[in-house]
């Protein structure tokens, strides 16, 4: 792979990892800008080249000549659970299993409240004291919404004995959001559920960059998002994940029309959809399904380990070209250095993290800020060349050099980093 057996690496070599990049090819199907190496896929994946047509023809047919029929004509009605049918080999589901709606932060708060439904008399959420925060957040509103319920943060290392009798719920995000790092999903889920509780899983940093399998390991629920690896545009729907054994215990908190048996009916009574529908809450958003199908038909003959082989490749390669160029710049690595250990993203906390990464921004060179410290730069197999991370690490070589980070102006804090 990119073992280079600890000497330094030319650009030469780089550029023939890229000439034999089975992966090579897709990055065609994307919108690349020009003058970017784009590092944030983990944030905001990268436009697909079929999508505005795609939306384009949507708008002007779909809505605005078929209109209201549309939701037959064009079978709007069901996109979620076609998106999802889409998302679920890349995550080891069957089909059924998984359907697109709302935001991650919203599917968390309906799949950890199923969850908790379906454990009465146990009171404790076992997570990550390092979770994303809004998977956090939605928990402490649920501490405070559900009598009995408490909220048990833990050390990652810590997790395996937290788990006890009085556990209802394990929510965990697979990959970490700020280092990379990998959670053990059969393992906790298998003590997870030996204690009798259920487990959450929250793939956002997962879907579509690294293979995983739901079912293999025995997960209970899941959640992810759709604007990050799955390229499918902003705010794009998120994706929920119900094991088969469980679907027809869910007792919807959110019990929507869109989630009812027959929501055409118009009955004044709710009765829950048999299987995934019943999760659904309101009206789905065509454009932001339509946008997110295009993003995954991306993967149709993706082959997932291949994907994997890639990123772990291209990580380790970032790795070994910042202790080549910037080795003595103060750069500490915060993700694993087995590549097995880490998610799609390499990860340095540095003390003047926030300048370095405007700095490299107003290079073109795109990464993200996870305050305190972390620096984050995400692979994105089906467009990142090893290239870009030779690019990359060379401008921030750069930069560290000249030391242009310390201008003023970029030390001055944006709304979103
Ligand atoms: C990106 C991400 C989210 C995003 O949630 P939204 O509801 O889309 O804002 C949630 N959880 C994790 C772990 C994430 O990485």
């Amino acid at each position: 792979m990119t073992d280079n057996s600890g000497s330094d690496w030319t650009l030469e070599q780089v550029q023939a990892l890229d000439a034999r990049d089975p992966l090579a090819e897709c990055r065609d199907l994307f919108a690349v800008p020009k003058d970017v190496v784009y590092l944030d896929g983990n944030s905001l994946g990268m436009l697909p080249r079929a999508t505005p047509a795609r939306i384009a023809a949507l708008i002007a047919n779909e809505w605005g000549e078929g209109l209201i029929r549309s939701w037959n004509q064009a079978d709007w009605i069901n996109l979620p659970a076609k998106v999802g049918a889409l998302i679920a080999p890349l995550i080891g589901a069957e089909t059924w299993e998984v359907i697109a709606a709302d935001s991650t932060s919203v599917n968390l708060f309906k799949m950890v409240t199923a969850a908790l439904r379906m454990r009465p008399g146990r009171r404790k959420i076992i997570t990550e004291t390092g979770n994303f925060p809004t998977d956090l957040y939605v928990m402490q509103g649920l501490e405070s919404l559900l009598d009995g319920v408490e909220l048990v943060p833990v050390e990652a290392g810590d997790i395996f004995e937290a788990l006890d009798e009085e556990t209802a719920v394990l929510s965990l995000t697979h990959v970490n959001y700020r280092n990379g790092n990998i959670h053990d999903m059969a393992a906790l889920t298998k003590r997870a559920q030996a204690v009798g509780a259920l487990t959450v899983w929250d793939l956002s940093h997962t879907a579509g960059a690294m293979p995983v399998d739901l079912n293999d390991s025995g997960a209970d629920f899941a959640v992810g998002c759709g604007y990050k690896y799955l390229n499918g545009g902003p705010g794009a729907p998120a994706f929920l994940f119900v094991a088969d054994r469980h679907q027809d215990e869910v007792d919807p908190p959110l019990s929507g029309w869109m989630g009812h048996a027959r929501p055409f009916d118009f009955d004044g009574a709710y009765e829950p959809a048999e299987g995934i529908t019943r999760n659904l809450c309101g009206t789905p958003a065509i454009l932001g399904l339509a946008a997110l199908e295009v993003g995954l038909e991306i993967f149709s003959g993706v082959d997932m380990d291949g994907l994997r082989v890639k990123s772990m490749a291209l990580g380790d390669l970032f790795i070994d070209l910042l202790d080549q160029l910037c080795g003595d710049h103060g750069f500490r690595l915060a993700s694993g250095r087995d590549c097995e250990t880490r998610g799609s993203q390499v990860s340095f906390c540095h003390d003047d993290g926030y300048a370095i990464m405007q700095a490299l921004i107003a290079k073109g060179i795109i990464g993200d800020f996870r305050a305190p410290d972390v620096m984050r730069f995400g692979m994105t197999p089906l467009y990142t060349r090893y290239r870009d991370i030779w690019d990359a690490v060379t401008g921030l070589a750069e930069i560290m050099d000249s030391e242009t980070w310390r201008d003023p102006v970029f030390s001055e804090r944006a709304a979103v980093t």
